[in-house]
């Protein structure tokens, strides 16, 4: 019997682990084939519902609903971490030692916030992206802040690239609703040479910042914070003061992949852009916020992903040689407040554009929020792919692909 395993049962493993089964539904049922989920969480958690706790007091129960209920039945679930992950002897461990072998293997492990790599941050700031508890955090301290300044600082790598922009705006909306705004200060510190890494969309987003006397301090890359006296210094020598801190840490890869050896020190994979397999390996793959593909760190990802690596071990099981190469479709929704936003919407080959921000947009996202569990099913793939084509290239190789220049996510 062959046996796919995959770590993480994220947006990434969870819709992968769907995907596949519906696929290899006669596999499984003839006993030919198991696909084996590892993950050591109860629930499952809609990150993106982090801003509704944060700068909306939303309730965090909306957002998580347990793992069992959202794979499908003839999927294997270990409710355990993986402690190791050997890929030359093809195989995980679990449970301090116990081993479990794998004809694929998919490492969907995610990433996560880590304020304590930036001495003095950890201390100083509240940030909505390490949990629903620290979200709920952020909810409290904006509740009660009454004047002074709000600072939202990112630092790099991070998911979701428009979730810093989208804190600004809804802070500077949720001060106004509670007329404080002129009371508060609001600055905004990125490492990047404008407010958002994409051309289009800083073309976008700048003048509204502007527009709502939001202060950005561009090319600020966080050195250390001073807790006592509430002030940040920039590895550029510049300092900033807050009464408030909100950050986005810089995020770094799951324990499993650094203590494995795979993913360097920082802990992001090796995967080859195209074809999501590990790199020098033909019976692996990463997808989501685990790999070092130039790209960004979020859920739309981590799904086309998925579904590009279902049709590739499908295709190897089925022996049908056929490559599928993901074409690094992006399009992930930027709030900015007042009921609008854009979405973010790329290739590997097309940057994001330039557009109105408007509220069908913004009602997208909300319509988006609710129909997300159903989509971890699979049940809309063929409404997406009527509306956008599948997100993959089959059978062509990466060369002939003319690709932009992007060391950065969009
Ligand atoms: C505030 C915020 C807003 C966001 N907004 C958006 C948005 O609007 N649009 C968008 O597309 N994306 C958004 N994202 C990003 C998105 O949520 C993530 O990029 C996405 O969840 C990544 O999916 P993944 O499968 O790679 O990882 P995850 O969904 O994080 O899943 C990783 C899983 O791996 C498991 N795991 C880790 N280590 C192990 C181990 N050793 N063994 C077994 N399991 C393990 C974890 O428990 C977890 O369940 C947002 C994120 C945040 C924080």
């Amino acid at each position: 019997m062959k046996r796919v395993v995959i770590i993480g049962a994220g947006t990434g493993g969870i819709i992968l682990a769907n995907a596949l089964s519906k696929k290899l539904k006669a596999e499984m049922k003839g006993g030919r084939l198991e696909i084996v989920v590892f993950d050591g969480s109860e629930s499952h958690v809609y990150q993106p519902g982090n801003i509704d706790i944060a700068f909306r007091g939303a309730d965090p129960k909306i957002f998580r609903r347990p793992i069992t209920q959202l794979l499908s039945r003839e999927v294997r679930l270990f409710k355990r971490p993986v402690s190791r992950i050997e890929l030359d002897n093809r195989a995980v461990i679990y449970d301090s030692g116990l081993k479990m072998d794998y004809d694929y293997l998919v490492v969907a492990t995610g990433s996560v916030a880590a304020p304590e790599t930036i001495p003095g941050l950890a201390e100083a700031s509240l940030n909505f992206h390490r949990s629903q508890e620290d979200a709920r955090r952020v909810w409290e301290a904006l509740s009660t802040f009454r004047r002074g300044r709000i600072v939202v600082l990112t630092a790099l790598p991070h998911k979701c690239p428009p979730s810093p922009v989208e804190a600004v705006f809804l802070i500077d909306e949720l001060m106004r609703k509670k007329g404080i705004r002129d009371e508060v200060e609001i600055a905004y510190a990125t490492p990047y040479t404008r407010a958002y890494p994409a051309h289009g969309i800083a073309d976008v987003v700048e003048p509204e910042m502007e527009k709502r006397g939001i202060t950005t301090y561009t090319l600020f890359n966080i050195d250390y914070v001073d807790p006592s006296t509430k002030k940040i210094y920039s590895l550029e020598r510049e300092e900033l003061a807050y009464d408030l801190l909100i950050a986005i840490p810089p995020h770094r890869g799951a324990e499993v992949v650094i203590n494995s050896g795979i993913g360097g020190e920082e802990g992001w994979i090796p995967t080859d852009k195209r074809t999501l397999k590990i790199r020098g390996l033909d019976d692996a793959y990463a997808i989501g916020d685990a790999t070092d593909i130039p790209i960004s760190k979020s859920g739309v990802v981590a799904h086309l992903e998925a579904i590009t690596t279902a049709e590739s071990i499908a295709s190897q099981i089925h022996g049908m040689g056929k490559v599928y190469l993901y074409n690094g479709r992006i399009n992930c929704p930027l709030e900015m407040g007042g009921r609008r936003a854009v979405f973010v919407s790329g290739t590997y080959t097309r940057q994001p554009e330039r557009q109105n921000p408007s509220i069908a947009k913004y009602l997208m996202k909300r319509l988006f929020n609710r129909l997300y569990w159903t989509m971890l099913s699979g049940a809309l793939e063929p409404i997406f792919n009527i509306y956008l084509g599948p997100p993959y290239d089959v059978n062509e190789g990466a060369e002939g692909v003319e690709e932009v220049s992007r060391d950065r996510p969009v």
